[in-house]
């Protein structure tokens, strides 16, 4: 353990994360490349495209509004069932357990972009191949094998919630969960063998693949490419057109500005699907406590530009 014991390397851990990494990242990229040998093959109506649909924007508020802005930054407090729901659906994007990944983002918040944050782009030194050498890493290389954040450092408060440690402990089997399902949908829509392949694929490889490189398009290009509207200690950006269909997530800069606010949009007009889940939630009151900054802070020490 290193020193401080702000992160771990084992023999073990590194096994874990490299066993990870080529079910949930490399095998998808390898089916999805492949898709023209079984493209014939696979239903592509109406249900596989809804398929597709539900389950991306299902786990991807998993991620954003669970994982992201409730686990890792407690941006606002939610109703025990409302918690399970959304570790639930954010496991199933398989992009790690809720307790890895909220350990890794504090410690992105932490690090930014200096030494030991475990994905910036911008730690590869300069010149184009340099520049391309770090948004790869940062993008999809570093998850083969990094430095683990000490989880009882990192996230205590997860390792305290019963219903969160649970969740975890069966993470593996909560992402096949969300794979089987579609390949269930299928069969049960069209009733034969090529329905459940299909199903398997629009609502578990695809799905997972698009989500994960949505969410890691934040880690790398929101960190080199877009509109720095405020002043951070690091190199995050704004792509607000992203906000649709990143549920929100392309506010980074706004995000990295202002860490515990349930909103990255900060502004209405800002298109931000994650913070509308919240509200609805909130109007229905299963989650409360919602910790927005005042507007003269938002509108305060902006870039000029
Ligand atoms: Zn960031
Ligand atoms: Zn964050």
């Amino acid at each position: 353990m290193e020193k401080l014991g702000f992160v771990v390397e084992t023999p073990l851990i590194q096994r874990l994360q490299r066993r990870h990494f080529l079910l949930f990242d490399v095998l998808p990229l390898l089916l999805v490349l492949a898709t023209p040998l079984y493209w014939s093959y696979l239903y592509r109506s109406y249900f596989e495209v809804l398929l597709f649909a539900l389950m991306w924007l299902a786990t991807g508020l998993g991620i954003t509004v669970g994982y992201h802005r409730l686990f890792t930054h407690k941006s606002f407090q939610a109703a025990w069932p409302v918690q399970v729901i959304l570790a639930i659906l954010g496991s199933m994007a398989a992009q790690g357990g809720v307790t890895s990944w909220v350990a890794i983002h504090r410690l992105h918040h932490e690090k930014s972009d200096s030494e030991g944050d475990l994905h910036s782009p911008n730690q590869n030194g300069t010149g184009l191949v340099n520049r391309l050498k770090g948004l790869l890493h940062s993008h999809f290389l570093w998850m083969s094998r990094h430095p683990y954040p000490n989880v009882v450092r990192y996230a205590p408060d997860l390792l305290r919630n019963g219903h969160v440690a649970a969740i975890n402990r069966n993470y593996y089997r909560i992402v096949l969960a969300g794979i089987v399902f579609p390949a269930f949908a299928g069969y049960l829509y069209h009733g034969d063998a090529r329905g459940v392949l299909s199903g398997l694929y629009w609502g578990g490889v695809l799905r997972i693949f698009v989500l994960e490189h949505i969410i890691w398009s934040i880690n790398s290009f929101l960190h080199v490419f877009g509109a720095r509207d405020y002043e951070t200690k690091e190199s995050s950006r704004n792509v607000g057109a992203l906000g649709l269909i990143t549920l929100g997530e392309s506010w980074h800069n706004n995000h990295h500005r202002f860490a515990n606010s349930p909103s990255f949009g900060l502004k209405w007009y800002n298109l931000d699907p994650g913070f509308w889940l919240i509200k609805l939630f909130e109007i229905a009151g299963v989650a409360w406590d919602l910790r927005l900054p005042d507007a003269k802070q938002v509108d305060g020490r902006r870039l000029m530009r």
